[in-house]
C-alpha cells in the first residue's frame, strides 16, 4: 500500500486513487524567461521518479504539467533585450524540454501553455465574480480572499496573522493596495499596461494572474478533484494556496487529494534561485556530468528534504552509481563466459535475496517514495552479487539465477529513470499484471479489485486499438486463472 505525505493534512497518507488503477496529476511547470537551474531540475526529476513508480505500480498516470509563458519575469525580459514576450518565452519552453530530455524526464502527457489556455482562465474568473468570490477594478479581477473561509488550511497559516503583499506601484502611480478590498485579496486578471501581451476579455485588455493559470488548466485536463498535485516546497504558499482558493471556491468541490511538496536544492545551506544569483544552470552541469549521476545523486536524499549540492557529493555519487554499473557489467560478463564447471555460487539464497530485494525496494518506495532507502537496498544486493561473483567464472547452471539477479537490478534502477544494461523505459502496461496480482493478494481470496484493473485497462487498450496490450492483458489474467470471454452484454470472466 503506497504512502504518500500530504502537504494538507501534515501527515503520510495511504493512497487511494479516484478512479481504480488511474491517477491524474499536476505539477506546476517553470516560468519559461530563463534556463532552468539544477534546484528546478531536482523538482522535476523527484516528480518524474514519484510518476514513473506509480506507473510502474501498475497506475494509469495522466501527468499534466504547464507552462507559465505569460508573466512579468518574461516581459522584463523582452523588454531589456528588444524582443516581444512570445519570443522569449518560445525560446526558453524549447530550452527547457531540451533539457528536461537531457536529464532523462519524461515528457508530460499534456504540457499546456499558458497563453494557449486563456478562454479557460477567462470562465473560471468570470465564475468566481458571479459566485461572489472575485471583484473588478478598472480591468484588474481580484480574489477576495475572505470569501473563502477555509483559505490558509494548505500552508497552515491563519488569515488573521497574515501580511499582505509587498506594495506595487501601477504605471498611473497609485498603489494596488488601495484598489483592493481587502489587502491580502491577489489579482486573477491584470489589466493590460501598454506595451505588454494582452488578450480580450469581458473587463477589457488584459492578462492572467499566474496562480488562476494552473487553477484553469488542471481542471480542464483532469477534472476536479484529481489524485495528486505537485511543485517545490517554495510553492505551497502563495501559489497553491490561491490555487486552492480558487478552484475551490468555484468548484465547491475538492480541488486535489493529495499535495506533495519537494525540498529544495541548496548551495551553502541556501536555497539556489536565480535571485540569489547562486544557481548553476542544469545545462552547464550536465555539460560535465551523466544525467544518470546528477538523479543518482538526488535519490540519495529523500524528495522532501533539503539537499545540499557540491562537487563532493557529484564526485561519490558517480562512484556510488558506477559500483552498481559495475556489478550489472561483471553480470554480463558470467553470463556470457559460463562453462560447464561445477557451481561456485550459492543460487538458492542468491534467488532468495533477488525475490526479497524487489520486495524490499517495494516497501521503501511505497513509504513515502523512500528513493534513499530504495537505493540502500539495491546497494546491499549489488554487494552480495559483487562478493559472489566478481572475477569468478560461473557454471552454466548459474545462468538462470544471475539473468533473473541482473533483470531485477535493471528493472529497479530503470524505476528510478536511470537507464543500465539494455534497460527499457519502465511503462504502464507491463505493470498492470503485477499490479492485480498483488490486489488480489491484499483481498485474499476476492480478487475482484484487480479484475477490474484488468478488464478497465483492457477495455481502454481496445479503444485505444493497441490490441498488443489488449492481448498482453488478457494472457496476464489467464495468468492469475482468469478467462476472459466477449459476449454482446460485454466481457464476462470466470475462473479456470
Ligand atoms: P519557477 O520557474 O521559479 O516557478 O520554478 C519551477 C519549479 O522549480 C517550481 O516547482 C519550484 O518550486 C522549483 N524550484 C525553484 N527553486 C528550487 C530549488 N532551489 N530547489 C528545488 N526546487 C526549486
Ligand atoms: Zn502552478
Amino acid at each position: 500500500m503506497i504512502k504518500i505525505y500530504n502537504t494538507q493534512t501534515r501527515q503520510k497518507e495511504k493512497f487511494q486513487s479516484l478512479e481504480l488503477g488511474k491517477i491524474g496529476m499536476y505539477v506546476c511547470g517553470p516560468t519559461v524567461y530563463n534556463y532552468i537551474h539544477i534546484g528546478n531540475a531536482r523538482t522535476f526529476i523527484s516528480f518524474d521518479v514519484i510518476r514513473r513508480y506509480l506507473e510502474w505500480r501498475g497506475f494509469k498516470v495522466t501527468f499534466v504539467q504547464n507552462i507559465t509563458d505569460v508573466d512579468d519575469k518574461i516581459i522584463k525580459k523582452a523588454n531589456e533585450e528588444g524582443r516581444t514576450a512570445a519570443e522569449v518565452a518560445e525560446e526558453y519552453t524549447k530550452a527547457f524540454i531540451d533539457d528536461m530530455h537531457k536529464a532523462g524526464v519524461k515528457d508530460p502527457d499534456i504540457r499546456p501553455k499558458a497563453t494557449e489556455e486563456i478562454p479557460a482562465m477567462i470562465e473560471l474568473v468570470e465564475e468566481l465574480i458571479k459566485g461572489g468570490h472575485a471583484y473588478e477594478v478598472e480591468g484588474d479581477v481580484y480574489f477576495s480572499v475572505r470569501s473563502f473561509p477555509e483559505y490558509g488550511k494548505l500552508s497552515g497559516r491563519n488569515i488573521d496573522e497574515m501580511e499582505s503583499g509587498h506594495r506595487e506601484l501601477r504605471a498611473d502611480g497609485q498603489g494596488i493596495e488601495d484598489r483592493k478590498r481587502d489587502p491580502l485579496d491577489f489579482a486573477v486578471w491584470k489589466a493590460a499596461k501598454p506595451g505588454e501581451p494582452s488578450w480580450d476579455s469581458p473587463w477589457g485588455k488584459g492578462r492572467p494572474g499566474w496562480h488562476i493559470e494552473c487553477s484553469a488548466m488542471s481542471r480542464k485536463y483532469l477534472g476536479l478533484p484529481f489524485d495528486i498535485h505537485g511543485g517545490g516546497a517554495d510553492l505551497v504558499f502563495p501559489h497553491h494556496e490561491n490555487e486552492v482558493a480558487q478552484s475551490e471556491a468555484a468548484c465547491g468541490c475538492t480541488f486535489a487529494n493529495y499535495w506533495i511538496h519537494g525540498g529544495m536544492l541548496q548551495i551553502n545551506s541556501e536555497k539556489m534561485s536565480k535571485s540569489l544569483g547562486n544557481f548553476l544552470l542544469l545545462r552547464d552541469v550536465l555539460e560535465r556530468t551523466r544525467p544518470e549521476v546528477l538523479r543518482f545523486l538526488m535519490l540519495q536524499t529523500h524528495y522532501r528534504s533539503p539537499l545540499d549540492f557540491s562537487d563532493e557529493r557529484l564526485a561519490e555519487a558517480e562512484a556510488g552509481l558506477s559500483r552498481i554499473e559495475n556489478t550489472v557489467k561483471n553480470l554480463e560478463w558470467a553470463i556470457e563466459n559460463a562453462q560447464d564447471i561445477p557451481s561456485p555460487l550459492q543460487t538458492k539464497p542468491l534467488m532468495k535475496q533477488t525475490k526479497e530485494t524487489r520486495n524490499e525496494f517495494i516497501v521503501a518506495m511505497d513509504d513515502d517514495f523512500n528513493t534513499a532507502g530504495a537505493l540502500g537496498i539495491v546497494f546491499g544486493f549489488v554487494n552480495e552479487l559483487n562478493a559472489q561473483v566478481a572475477g569468478k567464472t560461473v557454471s552454466i547452471t548459474d545462468v538462470p539465477c544471475l539473468r533473473q539477479a541482473h533483470a531485477v537490478v535493471v528493472e529497479l534502477m530503470s524505476v528510478l529513470g536511470i537507464m543500465m544494461g539494455g534497460a527499457q523505459e519502465v511503462s504502464y502496461p507491463d505493470a498492470v499484471v503485477p499490479l492485480a496480482k498483488e490486489l488480489a493478494g491484499y483481498t485474499g481470496a476476492n480478487p475482484v479489485q484487480a479484475v477490474e484493473v484488468l478488464l478497465a485497462c483492457r477495455m481502454e487498450a481496445r479503444k485505444e486499438k493497441n490490441w498488443e496490450l489488449a492481448d498482453k492483458v488478457r494472457d496476464g489474467m489467464k495468468e492469475l486463472g482468469l478467462v476472459i470471454e466477449d459476449t454482446p452484454q460485454g466481457p464476462r470472466v470466470s475462473v479456470e
